[in-house]
């Protein structure tokens, strides 16, 4: 270990431009053995190590690098899973420079971060392709059942600690496939859908149960689900899509982000997209305008680039140093041909029916807001226009009015929309009923969602035990 010193800090080779932008595969090489073994080596071994304080989820880095630096592969690979229910997905998805490797004491020193991200996906890769990734197998099978509403990663990482624990597990979800953004919103480049579907293969094979094309509040109330279970987990996401009121939002061929990569990923599996096969949803050929400075804006220009779009231009009202969105994905995007059009915000969409052009403002940058980000102010007079055949808004989520859908008014919910949760039980207002992921954070990340959904499952089996408990002596 410590061969920072000696050893240059190394990630996996990304494919060339020209060759991924032309496909949607996963941009990153795999690590051969020997550069993982190297890059793990390079670890100092902290005593108190800032990136396990940093990852949600509290890896246990610094040990699994140790045993990956010594070829102990298989225990690498336990000691990573105990954690993390989906180590190879944060892995590719995390944005490691915000947390673990952000916060790595060698590149704080200005030696380059440890490759982290790139070694959990590459030991829990290595377990799957080994075989050592195994269905749950439990000792005993318990009467008591769950039933969790969402299966995106707060919703799986609970059901697989519940089932590990021996309860019965029924998974419902609106979807026709289980993975939530896992599946529909984050594109093949970043995460095949392979990775994701061999997960719930494996969460169906140790016993739990998906229902697929579910919507609750259609097809069931919040109450009825209640009643068939002894506890039920809301783990539903944020959908809705924050809007831009301009005038001419009514033109034709304007949508938004998730309607884009939904149809997108749709079709990478296989599927018939009408909106798309017709060519409506489909890039190639336009003049792309996306607005936004996310990472769902970096996932839905990296998509149009991918369609052959004619040009891609993304619109942020802020500078490169003020975008929310992870540096990393600003510099792939920009790498794959997308022109970054800093400090501006559209006034106006033009078009005779359908879109033709934006017109947009310039903005300056104010004094910081309450975000800390520097808050844009229009120049103004500074208007100009824009080419756009199709336009995508990509503005950020916001919770569904969740009570009213689930025909659960008294469910309660914060001045955001998003669900009340007791921040120790993760309880909501509502007995037995507890709630995890970006429907209690606002929209967050997949590590996050994990970390809740590991933390629901402790809380749902104290509940489940006193209930269990109480039954006994009420018997
Ligand atoms: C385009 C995009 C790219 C992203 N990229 C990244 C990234 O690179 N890295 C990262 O860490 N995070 C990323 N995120 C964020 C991340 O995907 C989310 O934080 C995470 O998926 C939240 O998990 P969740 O389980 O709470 O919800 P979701 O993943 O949203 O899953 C919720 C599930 O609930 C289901 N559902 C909703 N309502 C109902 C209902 N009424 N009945 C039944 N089922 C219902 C939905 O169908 C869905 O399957 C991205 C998000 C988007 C939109
Ligand atoms: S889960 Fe994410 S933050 Fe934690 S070690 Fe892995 S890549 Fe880093």
């Amino acid at each position: 270990m410590l061969k920072f010193v000696k050893l240059q800090k190394e990630s996996p080779p990304k494919r060339s431009t020209l060759e991924r932008s032309q496909d949607f595969q996963e941009i990153y090489s795999e690590f051969i053995n020997e550069k993982a073994k190297e890059q793990s080596s390079r670890c100092s071994q902290c005593g108190v190590p800032f990136c396990q304080i940093h990852c949600p989820l509290s890896n246990n880095i610094p040990d699994w690098l140790k045993l990956t630096a010594e070829g102990r592969m298989q225990e690498a690979y336990e000691l990573s899973q105990s954690t993390n229910n989906m180590p190879e997905v944060c892995g590719r998805i995390c944005p490691q420079d915000r947390l673990c490797e952000g916060n790595c004491v060698i590149e704080q020193s200005g030696h380059g971060t440890v490759t982290i991200g790139s070694i959990e996906k590459y030991i829990t890769d290595t377990a799957w392709e080994k075989g050592w990734v195994k269905p749950i197998k439990i000792k005993k099978e318990l009467k008591q059942s769950v039933g969790i509403i969402g299966s995106g990663p707060a919703g799986m990482a609970c059901a697989e600690e519940m089932r590990k624990k021996g309860y019965q597990v029924t998974i419902y979800d609106r979807y026709d496939r289980p993975g939530g953004l896992l599946i529909y919103g984050i594109p093949n480049f970043k995460l095949e859908k392979f990775v994701v579907e061999r997960r719930t293969k494996l969460l169906k094979d140790g016993g739990i149960k998906f229902i697929q094309n579910f919507e609750v509040g259609r097809d069931k109330s919040l109450n009825e689900i209640r009643e068939k279970h002894d506890a039920v987990l809301i783990a539903t996401g944020v959908y809705k899509a924050r809007e831009i009121e301009i005038p001419g939002s009514e033109l034709k061929n304007i949508f938004p982000a998730m309607e884009f990569l939904t149809a997108s990923n749709k079709k990478g599996l296989g599927d018939r997209v009408e909106l798309f096969d017709d060519g409506t949803l489909n890039a190639e050929g336009k003049n792309v305008v996306v607005i936004g400075g996310g990472d769902t804006a970096m996932d839905c220009v990296r998509t149009a680039v991918r369609q052959n779009a004619k040009s891609v231009k993304c619109l942020y009202r802020r500078d490169r140093s003020n975008m929310p969105g992870s540096s990393r994905e600003v510099k792939n995007a920009e790498e794959e041909g997308v022109e970054f059009i800093w400090l501006t915000s559209p006034k106006k969409f033009i078009g005779d029916k359908k879109i033709n052009k934006v017109e947009v403002d310039k903005m300056t940058l104010g004094e910081p807001d309450l975000s800390g980000r520097k808050k844009p102010v229009i120049k103004p007079g500074s208007e100009f226009t824009i080419s756009a055949d199709l336009v995508i808004k990509s503005l950020g989520f916001d919770p569904e009015n969740i009570p009213k859908l689930f025909n659960a008014e008294e469910l309660a919910i914060s001045k955001w929309g998003t669900i009340k949760i007791n921040l120790d039980s993760m309880e909501t207002n509502l007995d037995g009923v507890f709630a995890a992921g970006d429907i209690v954070r606002g929209a967050s990340l997949v590590v996050w969602a994990i970390r809740d959904g590991r933390d629901a499952a402790t809380q749902i089996e104290k509940y489940l035990k006193s209930k269990a408990k109480e039954n006994t002596i009420a018997a």
